[in-house]
């Protein structure tokens, strides 16, 4: 019966994309207005401390680990 491994790589497969759509949930974005560069909005994440600059909307993932850098 090859069915029953088949079933257990899948449901690995899923923890696996689920744990990482978890890390990235756990990011809280937020403007920072008095970081404003022109055009583009600060956004820190209050989850990592992670700093990214947008001008449309807050990352749609975590960046920790990629240290903006500093000005
Ligand atoms: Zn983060």
């Amino acid at each position: 019966m090859i069915l029953p491994f088949v079933i257990i790589i899948v449901f690995v497969v899923v923890m696996i994309f689920a744990r990482r759509n978890a890390a990235t949930r756990d990011c809280r974005w937020r403007e920072d207005r008095t970081g404003d560069k022109g055009s583009l909005r600060k956004y820190n994440c209050i989850a990592c401390g992670a700093e990214a600059y947008r001008s449309e909307g807050p990352p749609d993932r975590c960046l920790k680990g990629l240290d903006a850098p500093r000005l």
